[in-house]
């Protein structure tokens, strides 16, 4: 009997494992596209990271993300003397692992260099990593291109590689850009940001992306109450899946979120907001005032300001209901800027209550 239980327990223990358990985000879809959460740049065993390439599909799903991509250094592996000296390793030991538990893998690779430029550069969708290490870089991105790859420029205004944080494009970078080899640069890296990214992504049509460039556990780095989430893109893609993620993204439909930033193209932004608030009518009114509700039923708090009239300054708080007292002479709808939603170096994107 008692065998029977310790079998029994054992079974139960096994069969929640073996389902594991995703997180919900709450964020809404665009008319014709399902929002895909993800994350395209990290590290393992492979380079610098610490820890094995499964460890990032279990993260994933915990974070309820929808896809990630290993993409581990090309030239820079200190850990060799441990593991295996193979850029193809975290996709070879992760494709399965990852297919099993719903997570959209994307084979990748980081083509890197010293100095700045031309920095470091994510190429996605490839074949074979192994064969995008050249001598010349302009060898690797050539390489990589052949195979299909998507290149994103990583942390373009990083303080290693440039001392003031601010990004610039430089002539291999326009040479890229004028190849059409060139398809988006990060926004967002690790607890770095950088807005004028945004103006060189409307400027050259290049996608909006935000990473973790993940080395050590995400739980380590990304917890509560410093950080409500990690670095993610949203890609709006025409159905769940690896070959659709691939179409939005050459195709450039992202935005960016961490902690309470959003960021991307107006043309995402604007309905991307919409889809995350309702507003009630009015559903009492004095003589001053006209009382209205506002839902958020997004994860994403929302700060309006700069509203004409009263109230100048509405704050929407992720998966709730905020009551507004609206002044009787204010003319509807009301206007307002969203603080925490940038869709330019310096500019934040415009919405109204109405
Ligand atoms: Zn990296």
């Amino acid at each position: 009997m008692k065998k029977q239980i310790t079998f029994i327990l054992l079974f139960v223990f096994f069969t929640v494992l073996v389902h594991g358990q995703r997180k919900i985000n709450r964020l809404p879809d665009l008319e014709g596209y399902v929002t895909l959460k993800c994350d395209l740049h990290m590290h393992t065993v492979f380079s610098d990271g610490q820890v094995w390439p499964t460890i990032r599909v279990d993260e994933a799903v915990r974070d309820g993300l929808d896809a990630i991509a290993i993409t581990d250094h090309l030239e820079y592996t200190p850990l060799q003397e441990f593991v295996k000296n193979d850029p193809d390793a975290p996709w070879k030991i992760s494709e399965e692992y990852a297919k099993e538990r719903n997570i959209i893998l994307v084979h990748g690779t980081e083509i890197g260099r010293n100095t700045m430029p031309p920095g470091h550069m994510n190429a996605l969708f490839i074949k074979d990593a192994s064969l995008c290490n050249k001598d010349s870089v302009w060898g690797c991105y050539e390489a990589a291109i052949q195979q299909g790859a998507f290149l994103m420029w990583n942390h373009p205004g990083w303080k290693n590689q440039r001392p003031d944080g601010i990004p610039k494009l430089y002539d291999i970078h326009y040479r890229l850009i004028e190849k059409g080899w060139l398809h988006a640069i990060e926004f967002f890296n690790n607890v770095d940001y950088y807005p004028l990214v945004l103006e060189m992504c409307k400027q050259h049509n290049l996608a909006v992306m935000a990473s973790s460039d993940m080395h050590g556990l995400i739980s380590d780095k990304y917890k509560k109450p410093e950080y409500i989430n990690r670095p993610m893109t949203f890609v709006f893609a025409k159905e769940r899946s690896h070959d659709a993620l691939k179409e939005a993204l050459f195709a450039g439909r992202t935005l960016v979120w961490f902690r309470d930033k959003l960021a991307g193209k107006e043309e995402f932004a604007k309905p991307f907001f919409y889809r995350c608030i309702s507003v009630s009518k009015p559903y009492y009114e004095n003589d001053k005032k006209i009382f209205i509700e506002v839902t958020n039923n997004s994860d994403i708090p929302f700060t309006l300001i700069n509203g004409g009239k009263f109230p100048r300054t509405v704050f929407l708080e992720a998966n709730t209901v905020t009551r507004i007292a609206v002044s009787k002479n204010a003319v509807f709808p009301l206007v307002y800027e969203a603080e925490n939603i940038l869709v330019g170096e310096k500019e934040f994107l415009k919405v109204e209550l109405k």
